[in-house]
């Protein structure tokens, strides 16, 4: 018999919050985390937009969420789930050797920044390959930086990263910004900040001794250039993280998990939330309202004590 009313994996931005939200309700939860509390916005200390009511710096938001999950009464296990798999009357999560079964599965395991994919970023990674502006920035003070991307993290951390660095360039494939119209204007305004448009970033340059030293771009004409750089930021994108999952579980093309009306997945009793799904809006008030849907839903399925 299932021992918790539901499993959550994740506690990110919307794992957090349906953990919150389920044990106010009176619903008996355990969630399971691989790294820290907070995922993708641990790492940002300006957001923007911030939820009502909420602090606008990542970390202490998540901090606060996370202690409200712990005085919630959900169960929190530090560990990275493995396998699930459907039992009697629920699914069973495997994670570091622990079992735990709920009657639901609420994945909220989020997504990845994806990679260039390029040459010399693997090697380079932590020595100038980066993706958190607020960690690395200090590191870099004063010297040159490059972003990658045309959208909304691109621009939004390209001004974080110009409070430490000396020049940031913003390369992106497309002609223009994808970002919104604020963060443009907040780019354009900026007098370290400049943005080539129409290049890709073909390989990351570097030494074993110095570390990366360049970016290596093409342009639309085929014209190569080395922009010489202490580090490197890609937001070209995000990989959904589900890796985990049984193969029945339907998955679009990127890796999303399919959810249907109400966040239901392919699979019975198994509900998806946040960065993982198709659909997902992209921002936290859409995280948070992905947390109210779901577990309005199991509320009207599991009969609380
Ligand atoms: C650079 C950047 C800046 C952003 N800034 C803003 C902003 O200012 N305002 C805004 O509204 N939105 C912003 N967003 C969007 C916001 O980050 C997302 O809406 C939100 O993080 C989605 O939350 P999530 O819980 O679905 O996923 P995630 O934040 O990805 O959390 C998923 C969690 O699941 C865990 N996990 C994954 N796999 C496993 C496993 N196998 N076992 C256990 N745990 C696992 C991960 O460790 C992680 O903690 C930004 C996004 C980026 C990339």
């Amino acid at each position: 018999m299932p021992t918790y009313d539901a499993i959550i994996i994740g506690q990110g931005y919307a794992g957090l919050k349906a953990a919150k939200k389920a044990g106010e309700q009176g619903l008996k939860v355990a969630t399971v985390e691989a790294m820290f509390p907070g995922g993708l916005i641990m790492s940002i200390n300006e957001l923007h937009p911030v939820p009502q009511g909420e602090p606008p710096c990542g970390p202490e938001l998540t901090g606060n969420l996370a202690m409200d999950v712990m005085d919630s009464g959900a169960q929190n296990v530090s560990a990275q789930v493995g396998t699930v798999r459907a039992v009697d009357g629920g699914w069973e999560v495997q994670a570091d050797g622990e079992a735990l079964v709920g009657r639901h599965l609420i994945i909220a395991s989020g997504a990845r920044l994806r990679k260039l994919g390029v040459p010399g970023e693997a090697d380079y990674e932590g020595r100038g390959v980066s993706s958190c502006a607020d960690c690395d920035g200090p590191l870099i003070h004063g010297k040159p930086a490059v972003i990658v991307g045309g959208g909304d993290a691109a621009f939004q951390e390209a001004v974080a990263l110009a409070a430490y660095a000396g020049h940031v360039t913003i390369l992106m494939r497309g002609e223009s910004p994808r970002a919104r119209a604020e963060f443009v204007e907040a780019v354009v305004a900026h007098p370290a900040i400049e943005v080539i448009s129409c290049v890709r970033v073909s390989e990351i340059v570097g030494s074993p001794s110095e570390g990366m030293t360049a970016v290596r771009t093409v342009d639309g004409q085929g014209s190569v250039s080395d922009l010489p750089s202490s580090a490197i930021f890609a937001f070209v994108g995000l990989e959904p993280v589900a890796d985990f999952l049984p193969p029945d579980f339907a998955r679009d093309d990127q890796g999303a998990v399919i959810v249907t009306d109400g966040l239901r997945t392919s699979q019975p009793g198994a509900w998806a939330i946040g960065a993982v799904r198709t659909g997902f809006g992209g921002a936290l008030v859409d995280a948070d309202a992905d947390a109210h849907a779901v577990v309005a839903a199991i509320l009207s399925d599991v009969p609380v004590a």
